[in-house]
């Protein structure tokens, strides 16, 4: 791999969104991972979504609370996000003085895409009076345009511990929030947001899908539209369906989200069967494009030569650092 092209390809990066070089097909790229990883003093949190190779080399897996609360926490100097592009702008803002990484900053997300800042501005104006609560899933401009942040894991308490009389805005995510408005009984302005992987679960085929596996349990991501959600016998964030999947007593669950978490699922209940909920095209499962844009390749370019970097104007950092750290203070205070 000869200096030049290394020099090309870091000017190219903002156009291809990773360092488009060679990889020796000999390296062990597990070995190397695990080199870099000390002598660089970098920890690489991975989440659920990602492929099984980046999952088994990561010092943390975990769903986007317990990522952002493990970035906050880490003694370490360079932060490794394989995950989408809000998570590792997440880390950032939590961890201005450190180095974050992201190996294709390309790998974005539609939900994060699906709220335009300057849309949202105007939307939150004709609103006036309403609290913001988003989604993680969202940009750092619709952050620092929020009061307070929530997951998929903590957002039901996160509601619940507004006033009732208080008016609430919920953003990005649409389908989120209708549960959310459910499980609460709050009636809350929703943003008209989704997200492409967890929208186009195909009603007919899991029906079909239980029909061949009776005692199949349907577990599902409340991001799933609500006729999924209606016909699931579980419902929760991805770190609450592998715990699910862990604790119950069925053998065989059909799994409605993003397909990255049956490895987890399936290495933690090795006697279980676990059957990817089938999405409306012709593919068997669902996988998120944006989330598998990062390859175990990319993830060593970018711990060996510390690109593409995560970078953010101060003012806006600051101004998203808030709603995350009111979002920490409310999980903490309950446990999560
Ligand atoms: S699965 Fe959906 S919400 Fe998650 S990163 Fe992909 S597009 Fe975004």
């Amino acid at each position: 791999m000869g200096d030049i092209h290394i020099g090309e390809a870091k000017e190219n990066i903002a156009k291809a969104g990773f360092l488009d070089v060679d990889v020796d097909p000999t390296l062990d790229l597990f070995g190397e991972i695990e080199r870099l990883k000390k002598e660089k003093n970098a920890i690489v949190l991975a989440h659920y979504y990602q492929e099984p190779d980046i999952q088994d080399v990561a010092d943390y897996i975990g769903d986007s609370l317990g990522l952002a609360q493990k970035a906050e926490k880490t003694d370490a100097e360079i932060i490794v996000f394989a995950g989408v592009h809000f998570m590792a702008e997440t880390a950032k803002i939590l961890n201005p003085h450190k180095k974050v990484l992201l190996p294709d900053l390309k790998a974005g997300c539609s939900l994060a895409d699906s709220a335009p800042p300057e849309l949202f501005r105007q939307f939150k104006a004709k609103h006036p009076n309403h609290l913001v609560i988003s989604y993680i899933n969202c940009t750092a401009d619709i952050k620092a345009l929020s009061d307070i942040i929530c997951t998929s894991s903590n957002a039901e308490k996160i509601v619940e511990s507004i006033p009732v009389d208080q008016p609430i805005i919920f953003a990005p995510d649409k389908n989120l929030g209708g549960y959310l408005i459910k499980k609460t009984g709050r009636d809350m302005v929703l943003w008209n947001g989704a997200c492409m992987v967890h929208e186009i679960f195909s009603l007919e085929k899991i029906t079909r899908l239980k029909i061949r596996h009776p005692n199949a349990k349907i577990i599902a991501h409340p991001e799933c539209e609500e006729p999924i959600l209606r016909i699931a016998d579980f419902i929760g964030s991805t770190t609450g369906l592998l715990k699910y999947s862990q604790e119950d007593a069925a053998m065989e669950y059909i799994v409605a989200t993003e397909t990255g978490i049956l490895h987890q699922m399936q290495k933690s209940s090795p006697h279980k069967m676990f059957i990817p909920a089938p999405p409306d095209n012709s593919c068997a499962c669902n996988d998120c494009p944006h989330m598998k844009l990062n390859t175990l390749e990319k993830l060593y370019l970018c711990m060996e030569y510390e690109l593409p970097e995560i970078t953010m104007d101060e003012q806006l950092r600051v101004a998203a650092r808030k709603p995350i750290e009111r979002m920490l203070e409310i999980s903490a205070k309950y446990g999560l």
